[in-house]
């Protein structure tokens, strides 16, 4: 077995665990999401189940398709659409104005650029990068629990927060790999990698782990 210290891991290192998860978890393709469902979509998932999200989202979109139609919704409509969702009387009025401003300040076109992202309401970090990466299929790097908890865990990062953990990967991690380790890391998490009960026995770079758990 070999364990590599975070300032020692090699390129090939990284190179093997890439290719490992995307052997498990083919990526799926970029750049085939418009950018405001996107972005909507996003602000809709935080502190909720994927599935839960496609659901909610899916309802919205079928009735207000566009930035411009969302803006004019009544909230309480918007409510009754996403009520699935954690928050959605907080998540509602703040997808409005979303629509609202990119309505009226960007012609109904997503800003692609992080700084723009980071002024609208509700958007932090993770959020404007998963627009820059499944919307406009830039490379960057979308940091959320499952790829905080890991990339610590692999010792790629020591790090206290999901924003430290993004810069900190932007350091360790090829460019090339940017707009994949979200959605690798996030299926592996949710397969092998858990929160808690993490399947050390199991895993396919357990060897390259040093992290892991005896079983
Ligand atoms: S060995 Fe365990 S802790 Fe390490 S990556 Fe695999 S599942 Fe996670």
């Amino acid at each position: 077995m070999f364990y590599y210290p975070l300032r020692e891991v090699s390129i090939m290192t990284i190179d093997l665990i890439i290719s490992r998860l995307k052997n498990r978890y083919p990526p799926g393709k970029f750049n085939s999401r418009d950018p405001f469902r996107q972005l909507i979509a996003t602000v809709l998932s935080q502190r909720t189940r994927d599935e839960v999200t496609d659901r909610a989202s899916g309802k919205l979109f079928s009735k207000y398709s566009t930035a411009a139609a969302l803006a004019d919704a009544d909230v309480s409509d918007i409510e009754e659409l996403i009520r699935e969702v954690g928050f959605y009387r907080i998540k509602a009025p703040r997808v409005k104005e979303i629509a609202r401003i990119i309505s009226n300040d960007f012609e109904g076109k997503v800003p692609d650029d992080m700084d723009t992202l980071l002024l609208l309401p509700g958007v932090g970090r993770k959020t404007a990068n998963c627009v820059l990466v499944y919307g406009f299929g830039r490379d960057a790097i979308a940091v959320d629990t499952h790829v905080h908890r890991i990339s610590n865990r692999l010792r790629l990062v020591s790090t206290k927060t999901p924003e430290e953990t993004e810069l900190a990967l932007r350091e360790v991690l090829p460019k090339k790999y940017w707009r994949y380790i979200n959605e690798l890391l996030v299926r592996f998490g949710q397969d092998i990698c858990r929160p808690v009960g993490q399947k050390c026995g199991v895993c396919m770079i357990g060897e390259m782990c040093p992290g892991r758990r005896g079983e």
